[in-house]
């Protein structure tokens, strides 16, 4: 288990959900059609001067999924691993999320396949900006709203506003603003959103605990990813008085039986770029990472981490997928045998995309709401949402994962219907 899962065909993984779901909500076939690809799949590739004075030609894409109920929208993740069939998957998945959470808006995925690290901050200013312009009108404030994911975060998302705001004439450039989500609060971000995505996985834990009638304070957990979602959910967590006893990242593993400073932790990394030379805690293996005693663990990394190996070693209760796809089919189904459950990713990791929403409708009201209000309004539709899922799961003998699909699909299945398809 020293390498990670291999063979994972992420995209078909998310059709075969999408199809044990749509047969749950007996969906018309049409619309299964309909939904089990891509409406427009965007690549460009575009060249960007280095540091060294040298152009390296990079390859972007854009997937919008659908935008039935609303404007694409989606992550833009900076990796060496970015393909096509992954962002089919994503945005596929946004589709769902936003469906499930009741967010008017459809799904979308982007990215640029390139080792952000090995970047300097001026080179990713400007593959950020020629990235967008090569996008040019194929994303929009009402047409597809991009936001941070793996490798991209607020300042990757001042630098596209800017660069968008800066392509459409004088008068219109101010309205431009929501073009992205995930901004920093002085370019017109909200607060809470950088929380928000580990805040929701929170709330859906917090409402498993109180299902189980198990005290979360004293409880322990591990993270994988130590970024964005990774960190937030230490931070929020430790609150409740759960410990992170392991964490890891692309660079390796740590394990602290007496629980990491996630606060400490954090600001390592943001200084340092990973967790590798944290002074606290010893340096585990993968292999050991997985088979650590663990009330919860959160993997926050990115897809397929949990496959069959992974599956059999853990000794957790609880997996609360703040990634997108972190659990493989094989590991999903030995997780099951187990009696491992998993509060799914496009259940436990909509908050991030609940509080864009949010962000895009103080854009576009002028407006600026204070935590507590983004707080109570993200908490209200987590809880609610995490239970619909739960009830549907119990009422149908649905995995959690296919009662979350399941009810994306009630929403789409009802607005074909009403709308039919054109002409
Ligand atoms: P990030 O770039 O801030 O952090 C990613 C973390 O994963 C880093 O710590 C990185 O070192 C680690 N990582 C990368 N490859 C790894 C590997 N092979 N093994 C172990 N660790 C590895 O990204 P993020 O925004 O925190 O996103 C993490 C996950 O959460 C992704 O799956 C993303 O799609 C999902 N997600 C993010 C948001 C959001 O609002 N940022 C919303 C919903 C879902």
């Amino acid at each position: 288990m020293a390498t990670e899962p291999h063979e994972y065909e992420f995209f078909k993984v998310i059709q075969g959900y999408l199809e044990a779901a749509a047969r749950a909500v007996d969906l018309p076939e049409h619309v299964a059609n309909i939904l089990s690809q891509p409406k427009n799949e965007i690549i460009v590739n575009f060249p960007v001067r280095m540091d060294d004075g040298s152009t390296r030609v990079f390859k972007g894409y854009r997937i919008q999924h659908n935008n039935l109920l609303g404007p694409y929208k989606g992550g833009l993740r900076y990796h060496e691993k970015v393909s096509l069939d992954d962002l089919k998957a994503l945005a596929a998945m946004m589709t769902w999320k936003c469906a499930l959470m009741g967010i008017p808006f459809g799904g979308a995925k982007g990215g640029v396949k390139m080792n952000p690290r090995e970047l300097s901050v001026d080179e990713l200013r400007r593959v950020t900006r020629r990235f967008t312009h090569a996008l040019g009108n194929n994303i929009g404030p009402d047409y597809d709203i991009p936001a941070p994911d793996v490798g991209t975060n607020a300042r990757t998302m001042v630098w596209l506003m800017d660069t968008y705001m800066n392509t459409v004439g004088h008068a219109y450039k101010n309205a431009q603003i929501r073009v992205v989500t995930g901004k920093t609060l002085a370019s017109g971000g909200s607060l809470g959103r950088e929380k928000a995505t580990a805040q929701g996985v929170v709330h859906c834990i917090v409402e498993w605990a109180k299902e189980k009638g198990l005290a979360l304070e004293g409880r322990t957990c591990t993270v994988q990813g130590f970024g964005n979602v990774g960190s937030n959910a230490a931070l929020l967590l430790n609150k409740l008085g759960v410990s992170t006893i392991a964490v890891g990242d692309h660079t390796g593993y740590l394990y602290n039986p007496e629980g990491f400073n996630p606060h400490k932790l954090a600001d390592y990394v943001r200084h340092n770029g990973s967790i590798a030379g944290y002074g606290t805690g010893h340096e585990v293996s993968r292999e050991e990472f997985f088979s650590l005693q663990t009330d919860i663990f959160i993997p926050a990394a990115i897809e397929n981490q949990v496959g069959a190996q992974e599956a059999t070693a853990l000794r957790a209760r609880l997996i609360a997928e703040g990634a997108n796809g972190p659990v493989n089919p094989e590991g999903e189904a030995i997780l099951a045998e187990r009696g491992i459950e998993v509060i799914p990713d496009v259940l436990a990791n909509s908050g991030g995309v609940t509080v864009s929403y949010f962000e895009w409708i103080q854009n576009k009201r002028s407006e600026t709401w204070d935590l507590e209000e983004v707080d109570a309004k993200l908490e209200r539709r987590m809880v609610r949402t995490y239970h619909r899922v739960m009830g549907l799961a119990r009422e149908k003998n649905l995995s959690p994962r296919i009662a979350a699909y399941a009810l994306a699909l009630e929403a789409l299945k009802t607005a074909y219907d009403e709308r039919g398809i054109f002409p």
